[in-house]
C-alpha cells in the first residue's frame, strides 16, 4: 500500500512540476463542483462568435449596431430556452423582455469618412480606422476642400483671428477646439489629436480614441480624430506650407428609441432576490464592450442548460442585463424600490475577454472600497485608468469582494491564468449597484493598449479569457443563488483564513513603517480599521440567510470573537 501510495504522489509531483501544478491544484470542496459543471458547459466559443458579431458595428444607444446586438443575443437566449415574459407562464423559469423607451437625444452612427490632404494624399479612412470621427458629428455632403488652421495645443486659441468656414487642428481635445472655435469662432470642424501614454501611440501608430464632440444641431459640425501617424503627416503638411485638406464624412443622425434586455431565471423559492449581472452594449470596441455582451449572453445560455439537464436549482433569481452602460442598471434599480430591497449582488462585466499576450495587462476585480482604497499599500495598486484615495465614510464591507477574488484567483490557479485585483475606481455598471447601496464588483482587464482605440478589434480577444471570465462569474452566482446548505460554512471558512492572511500582511506592512520612523498612530488606525472592517463583513455574511441557522450563528460568533483576538493580539505588536 505505502509503495504505491509513494509511487502515485510521485506521479502526481512529476505531472504537477510539467503543468506547474494547474491541473493538480484543488478547489475548495464546496467551489469546486460548481467549477467542474460550469466549466464542462460554458462554451467559450459561442461566446466568442458572440463577440464577434457585436464587434462589427460601431454602437450607439438606439442606432443600428446597438440594437442588431440586443436582437442576437435575444436569438441565442431563445435557442436556450428562454421565453418572451409576456408570453410566459407562471412555470417558465428562464424568461427575457425587450423594454424600450423613447431617447432624449438623436442616436448617432458612422457610415463612411476620409480625410486627404490638399494635394490628394488620404491620411485617414474610416475603414481602417473606426474611431477617425468624433461621435455627433455631421456629414459633410461630399468631399469638401477647407483651410485648416493649426492652433497648437490649442490652450491660446487667437479668438480675434477669423476662423470662420475653416478647420481648426489641435493638439487636444476636440471638445475643447469645438467649444472654443466651432461655437464661438464660427469654424465649420475641428481636428483634434490627444492619446494618453498608456495607448503607446508610437508605437501603435494608427489608434484613435473614441471620443465626441457636443450635439449640435445648430453648427451640424464635425470632428475628426487623428492617430499618431495621421498626426505626424497632418502636422509636416502644415509646416511645408499646405494649409488644405479635404474631408469627406458621411454620418447618421436620427430620433430613436433606446433598447434594454432584461434575461432572468428564476429562483425557485425566493424568486424575489436577485443577483444581477450587467453588460454594457454602447461603445465601440471588441474588449470594451462586445467580450461582456458575448460572455454574459453565454453566462445566461449555459445557465439554461445546466438548469433544463436539472442540474442546477437557484432558490433566487439570476438577471441578465444588456444596455447602455450605467444608463439601464442604474434604472433597474431605481425604477422600482421594491425590486431594489431585494437585488442581493451586483456584477458587472466590462472588458472581459483580453488576449493579454496582444493588450498587456491582466485580468482584474475591481472591489468595493475596503481600507486598500483608503491606504492602497502592499497589494493594492490602482489601474492607469485611475482612482484616488477614499474615506472611511465610503467603506462598503461585504464578503461579496473576497468570494469573488478567492473564486476567480482558484480557477486562475486550476487554468493557469493571472487574476489580480484593485482598490476601487468606478467607471463602470458596479457604481450603480455601490450607489443603490447594494454590493457590487467589476470584472474587467487594464492596463489594454487598445482601450477605447480603433485598435480594440476581435484579434484582441481570446476565446479562453472569455471562457475563465465567464465560468467565474456563473460558478459565483449559482453558490450565492443556489443557497445550498454548506453556503454559510464555505463563506465563513473563506472569510476567516482570508481576513487572518490580509491582517497579517498588513501587520507586516505597519512593523516596517515604524521600523522606517512611520508615525505609529496612523499604523494604528490602519490595523484597527481593517479589522473593523473585517468585523462588519463579517456581520454582512447573514444576509444569505444560512440554512445551518444557528450552527452557523455560533460559528459566525466564534469567528468574530477569534477576530477581536487578532486584533488586540496586532495592536499590541506596534507597541
Ligand atoms: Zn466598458
Amino acid at each position: 500500500m505505502i509503495l504505491r501510495k509513494a509511487f502515485v504522489t510521485l506521479l502526481v509531483c512529476f505531472a504537477a512540476l510539467g503543468t506547474r501544478t494547474a491541473h493538480a491544484y484543488q478547489f475548495p470542496e464546496f467551489v469546486e463542483p460548481y467549477f467542474d459543471m460550469v466549466d464542462e458547459t460554458f462554451d467559450k466559443e459561442s461566446a466568442f462568435n458572440t463577440v464577434a458579431f457585436v464587434e462589427k458595428y460601431w454602437r450607439v444607444v438606439g442606432n443600428e449596431g446597438f440594437d442588431k446586438s440586443i436582437y442576437h443575443v435575444v436569438e441565442k437566449l431563445k435557442s436556450a430556452g428562454f421565453v418572451e415574459e409576456s408570453a410566459a407562464g407562471s412555470s417558465d423559469r428562464l424568461v427575457y423582455r425587450i423594454e424600450k423607451r423613447p431617447l432624449k437625444n438623436p442616436t448617432w452612427e458612422p457610415v463612411s469618412g476620409i480625410l486627404k490632404l490638399g494635394s490628394g494624399d488620404e491620411i485617414l479612412n474610416f475603414e481602417t480606422n473606426f474611431n477617425m470621427m468624433a461621435m455627433h458629428s455631421y456629414s459633410t455632403g461630399g468631399e469638401k476642400e477647407f483651410e485648416v488652421v493649426y492652433v497648437g495645443e490649442g490652450r491660446n486659441l487667437d479668438l480675434n483671428q477669423d476662423l470662420t468656414g475653416k478647420v481648426v487642428y489641435g493638439e487636444t481635445s476636440v471638445n475643447l477646439l469645438f467649444n472654443e472655435a466651432v461655437k464661438k469662432k464660427g469654424a465649420v470642424g475641428v481636428i483634434g489629436y490627444r492619446l494618453p501614454g498608456y495607448l503607446k501611440p508610437d508605437k501603435n501608430v494608427n489608434s484613435i480614441q473614441f471620443t465626441g464632440i457636443p450635439r449640435d444641431d445648430k453648427k451640424k459640425s464635425f470632428g475628426i480624430l487623428l492617430s499618431h501617424q495621421a498626426n505626424k503627416k497632418l502636422k509636416a503638411a502644415i509646416e511645408r506650407g499646405e494649409n488644405k485638406i479635404r474631408v469627406n464624412l458621411e454620418t447618421k443622425i436620427w430620433e430613436s428609441e433606446e433598447l434594454t434586455l432584461v434575461a432572468e431565471l428564476r429562483g425557485s423559492k425566493n424568486p424575489e432576490e436577485r443577483f444581477v449581472f450587467s453588460a454594457h452594449v454602447q461603445e465601440p470596441g471588441a474588449n470594451d464592450n462586445a467580450s461582456g455582451v458575448g460572455a454574459l449572453a453565454e453566462v445566461a445560455a449555459s445557465s439554461a442548460r445546466l438548469l433544463k439537464a436539472g442540474k442546477i436549482n437557484p432558490e433566487r433569481t439570476i438577471t441578465y442585463l444588456f444596455g447602455d452602460e450605467i444608463v439601464s442598471t442604474r434604472r433597474f434599480i431605481q425604477e422600482d424600490k421594491e425590486r431594489a430591497k431585494n437585488i442581493k449582488w451586483g456584477m458587472s462585466l466590462d472588458m472581459v475577454g483580453e488576449n493579454t499576450s496582444l493588450t498587456g495587462g491582466t485580468f482584474l476585480i475591481e472591489k468595493m472600497p475596503d481600507p486598500g482604497s483608503i491606504w492602497v499599500r502592499g497589494v493594492e495598486k490602482h489601474s492607469e485608468w485611475g482612482g484616488r484615495p477614499l474615506t472611511k465614510k465610503q467603506l462598503k464591507p461585504h464578503y461579496f469582494n473576497d468570494l469573488t477574488i478567492n473564486v476567480f484567483q482558484a480557477i486562475g490557479k486550476k487554468k493557469n491564468w493571472t487574476v489580480k485585483f484593485n482598490p476601487y475606481e468606478g467607471g463602470s455598471d458596479h457604481v450603480p449597484f455601490l450607489r443603490g447601496n447594494i454590493p457590487g464588483v467589476l470584472l474587467w482587464h487594464f492596463t489594454d493598449q487598445f482601450y477605447h482605440t480603433d485598435g480594440d478589434r476581435i484579434d484582441k480577444v481570446s476565446a479562453e479569457t472569455l471562457g475563465n471570465v465567464g465560468t467565474g462569474a456563473l460558478v459565483i452566482a449559482l453558490m450565492l443563488t443556489e443557497n445550498k446548505e454548506e453556503l454559510g460554512d464555505y463563506l465563513l471558512d473563506d472569510l476567516n483564513s482570508t481576513l487572518n492572511a490580509r491582517l497579517a500582511d498588513e501587520l507586516k506592512l505597519s512593523e516596517a513603517s515604524l521600523a522606517n520612523g512611520g508615525d505609529k498612530t496612523k499604523e494604528v488606525d490602519i490595523l484597527s480599521t481593517w479589522a473593523d472592517y473585517y468585523m462588519d463583513v463579517l456581520e454582512t455574511t447573514s444576509d444569505i440567510v444560512p440554512k445551518s441557522g444557528d450552527k452557523f450563528s455560533k460559528k459566525l460568533e466564534i469567528t468574530k470573537k477569534q477576530l477581536e483576538v487578532v486584533k488586540a493580539r496586532m495592536l499590541k505588536k506596534l507597541d
